[in-house]
């Protein structure tokens, strides 16, 4: 359908002017209040009657003029605590917060998808709510918040995009059952007995347990997990001690974990405990572990990706619609598929003749603002199929 790519054509100046300005003025998680009140007022604008949810988001609801299933699109609005380095014009004027995941682009991006459904409402089977979501950048998320107020209430099936910078612009990736991993964090306090640095004997080295604990934690990985599943466990912060000739008494570790299944992650928090405990047992120290278990894993569903990647087919050419493996990253689009089924792709947006280069969290990230057309366009299609499908679909 010609009309649906002529229709985002019409549109995509006004999602690239969102986008630069929910750039230019970015919002930590919980505190989207001016990115809200703009959806708001956007939204508003097409006629729908948005309203507040989960604090800092929004929902809406478009019908359409056949009858059709339910089907919601959506879209995370927070920002990051990061300085802004991308050096455009849009740079952020909110000192310390910074778009660098590519949230404004899926804000601008589902207001664009809301313009374009509303002009097809007359051929539109079916019911599309659109929800933004507040909060994905941080535990517990908002995608929880969304569900527990009733974002998926009567939704027959869930569709979403991220922005991803690992592909070029002008592509998409999508994946027919695992597409993003299960994020949990952890901190472990290892405590020993602290002393002179030149009296070893009379103390029990918390930094040494702990440079001890950090090498035979890389062992569960590459041990203890069956080769052919994924997994990861990094440690990102250590620290004990000050100084010179003090032996410090404390050692502490933070670090990820990421599995796709509980059994996996089982495992690894299981041989997490009987290594922290084995080594501290021997060396006299005692020992915390404190989980922080994150989102569950991103699965999409195959029937409702293959529907994806038809519409991305449409939008970018199949030879542009790239069946990827998954990726270790999490989100909490899973927490809808938890409830409904539904498929979540990347849009590509990286370009590097326009030095569009940075990976996602950089202070240096920027989008290859194309992909907001290919975006919205697939979305839109994709949409359109699903609500008028004669399928049932399968969680
Ligand atoms: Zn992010
Ligand atoms: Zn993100």
């Amino acid at each position: 359908m010609q009309i649906i790519k002529n229709l985002v054509e019409k549109h995509y100046d006004s999602i690239v002017s969102l986008r630069r300005h929910f750039h230019t003025y970015p919002e930590l998680s919980t505190q989207e209040f001016n990115t809200q009140q703009r959806i708001l007022e956007e939204l508003s604008a097409l006629g729908l009657t948005p309203r507040k949810m989960a604090g800092t988001g929004v929902i809406a609801k478009l019908q359409g003029a056949l009858p059709g299933k339910t089907i919601a699109i959506r879209a995370d609005i927070d920002a990051l605590e990061l300085q802004d380095e991308c050096g455009k014009p849009y740079q952020s004027q909110n000192p310390g917060v910074c778009h660098a995941c590519g949230h404004d682009g899926h804000t601008a991006m589902l207001i664009g998808v809301a313009k374009t459904l509303v002009e097809l409402k007359d051929r539109l089977a079916g019911t599309i709510i659109f929800l933004f979501q507040p909060s994905e950048e941080c535990f517990p998320g908002g995608a929880a918040l969304m569900v527990e107020e009733g974002a998926l209430a009567d939704v027959d099936a869930i569709i979403g995009t991220h922005l991803w910078q690992s592909l070029s612009a002008g592509t998409s990736g999508i994946s027919y059952n695992r597409m993003m991993a299960s994020p949990d964090s952890f901190t472990i306090t290892i405590k020993g007995r602290g002393g002179h640095g030149s009296m070893p004997h009379q103390t029990v080295d918390a930094l040494l347990v702990g440079a001890q604990v950090v090498t035979a934690l890389h062992t569960i990985i590459s041990r203890n997990i069956d080769p052919l599943e994924q997994a990861v466990l990094s440690i990102g912060s250590f620290k004990s001690g000050d100084t010179f000739n003090i032996i410090p008494d404390t050692a502490t570790l933070i670090g990820t974990v990421r599995s796709f299944t509980m059994d996996i992650k089982k495992i690894v928090f299981d041989r997490m405990e009987q290594i922290v405990s084995g080594i501290c047992l021997a060396a006299g120290a005692t020992f915390q572990i404190d989980k922080n278990l994150g989102f569950p894993p991103v699965i999409n569903n195959p029937q409702i990706a293959e529907v994806f990647a038809n519409a991305s087919v449409e939008t970018l050419g199949a030879e542009n619609t790239l069946t990827i493996d998954p990726v270790m990253g999490g989100e909490d689009f899973s927490v809808y598929l938890e409830k409904v089924p539904g498929a979540f792709i990347f849009i590509g947006t990286g370009n590097k003749d326009k030095g569009i280069i940075y990976p996602q969290h950089h202070p240096k990230f920027d989008i290859d603002e194309k992909a907001l057309a290919y975006g919205t366009e697939t979305m839109v299609r994709a949409a359109l199929k699903l609500s008028s499908s004669k399928e049932n679909f399968k969680r």
